[in-house]
């Protein structure tokens, strides 16, 4: 009888270069191939509204592509852990694969899993595949994590250069019985009333075929001017590769190969390496979402929550026309450029003096992109609270940064030229008030983690 081999889909979304899915096809015998959607187990983050409509798409498009090749895709909900078992249980499963995730909850889950399947007898592998270099490989000289990004890079840039990537599988045996699966309607990721995903369907085509036409045609068409424009929001420049990237749509592996044979891939690689500083700093520090890096910031006099100054920031209501434009274009698309992100990050953390993490969370809802380690990394770094972080009082004006890369006022016209043009705060009076704040933060002892 056979004994499938089951693979567990995580946030590895595609066919190609997926060492799970490749060891289980070596192995033989017929594929189980599984998501689950685990909003239960303790300390999972809830995805956000976005990420929920992208997975449902993305989910859809890796359904399709594996019954081409003959498998089935088998879907399923509840904690992880135990559906898992379950599954590899009730058919019979002789192995099970996954590739490897590095948040904190998620690698708890992942070990007891592996414990409690191999005390059933059943063979666990797992492998590196949405990094380029797992973060325990990446140490200092006196063997430590790093907190700046520059050495962590160049530290990267002199390990052995990241594997081949594999290629796809013609075919997936999907075995004569197949368990059965919930129907993805009933899981209910796609917003109903009201429907506010038009402009996210109009902006993407979520799985794995788009992803890599798109690596394709940045590399193509837009890699020469990576360098100069990726700063000038309406200029089309960047890759727009970061939902696929979060999803495991595609690879970085695969992205690494394609690019680094470029004439003018450097500038764009060490964006992935960000990426993975991201997920090194998470790996090292679990609750980067919710507690200060540099612990001294937990000093910061936070003043008392004003919601509607809150609303008018998420609403692209602030009367500042480059923060109002990030707002609308996050609202519409479900993505934002990364040059304005910094720009209302900033605006909302040392202008209107909210604490970064009502920030981190509105991103985590409505970002299509939104990731576990990028997104806290990232806000933490503006707030001047994180690893190798912008000094706190460097303050953006988010009128010199229009001026400076918006030039023409194109990215504004395009999604605020009907905004007010009042600020709800004073630029120059917030700005004093976040110096006078931040006096807290440098009274305080630099007990630090990320110090080191
Ligand atoms: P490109 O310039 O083409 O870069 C290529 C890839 O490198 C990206 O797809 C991404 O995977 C990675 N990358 C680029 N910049 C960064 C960075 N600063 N940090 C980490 N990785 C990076 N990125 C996310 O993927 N998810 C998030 O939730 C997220 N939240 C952010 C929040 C704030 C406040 C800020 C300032 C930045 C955030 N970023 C996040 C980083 C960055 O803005 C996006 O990765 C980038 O804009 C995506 O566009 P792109 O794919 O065209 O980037």
């Amino acid at each position: 009888m056979a004994s499938p081999s089951l693979v567990w889909f995580r946030d590895d979304l595609r066919l190609a270069d997926n060492p799970a899915l490749r060891a289980a096809i070596d192995r033989g015998e017929p594929i189980l191939a599984v998501y689950v959607l685990d909003e239960e187990s303790a300390g999972i983050r809830p995805l956000g509204g976005a990420a929920r409509w992208w997975l449902h798409h993305s989910l859809v498009s890796l359904r399709t592509r594996v019954e081409e090749r003959g498998g089935r895709l088998v879907l399923r909900r509840g904690p992880a852990e135990r559906v898992v078992r379950e599954l590899a249980a009730d058919a019979g499963a002789g192995a099970v694969f996954w590739n490897r995730r590095y948040g904190g909850p998620e690698r708890d889950i992942d070990a007891a899993l592996k414990s409690a399947l191999r005390a059933d007898g059943v063979e666990v592998s797992s492998f590196a595949a949405s990094l380029l270099h797992e973060p325990w490989t990446v140490t200092t000289g006196s063997g430590t994590h790093f907190s700046v990004f520059s050495p962590f890079w160049r530290a990267c840039l002199a390990l052995p250069a990241p594997r081949a990537p594999l290629p796809e599988p013609r075919e997936i045996d999907g075995g004569a019985v197949v368990p059965a699966s919930d129907d993805l309607a009933d899981w209910d990721l796609l917003p109903t009333r009201p429907d506010w995903a038009g402009g996210l369907r109009g902006t993407w085509e979520p799985g794995e075929p788009a992803a890599r036409r798109r690596l394709r045609s940045f590399l193509t068409d837009d890699l020469t001017s990576y360098d100069r424009a990726r700063d000038e929001p309406s200029a089309g420049a960047t890759s727009l590769l970061s939902p696929r990237l979060r999803w495991g749509e595609i690879s970085p592996f695969t992205v690494w190969h394609e690019a680094v044979g470029t004439e003018r891939g450097a500038g764009f690689l060490s964006e992935l390496g960000w990426r993975e500083f991201a997920w090194h700093t998470l790996y090292h520090f679990p609750d980067l979402a919710t507690r200060n890096l540099r612990r001294e910031f937990d000093a910061f006099p936070w003043p008392r929550l004003q919601p509607s100054r809150l609303r008018a920031w998420q609403r692209g209501e602030t009367g500042v026309p480059l923060v109002d434009a990030g707002m609308r274009e996050l609202w519409h698309t479900g993505y934002m450029h990364n040059r304005v992100r910094m720009v209302v990050a900033s605006f909302l953390v040392k202008n209107l003096l909210i604490d970064w993490r009502r920030g981190e969370e509105w991103f985590w809802d409505t970002l299509v992109d939104a990731d576990g380690a990028n997104n806290p990394f990232n806000w933490q770094w503006v707030a001047g609270s994180g690893a190798d972080a912008a000094p706190y009082f460097r303050i953006f004006n988010p009128e010199l940064q229009a001026k400076k890369f918006d030039p023409q006022n194109l990215y504004i016209s395009a999604w605020a030229s009907d905004a007010p043009h009042t600020p709800i705060v004073d630029l120059a009076e917030t700005r004093r008030a976040a110096l006078a704040a931040y006096d807290a933060v440098k009274r305080a002892p630099r007990t630090t983690d990320a110090g080191r």
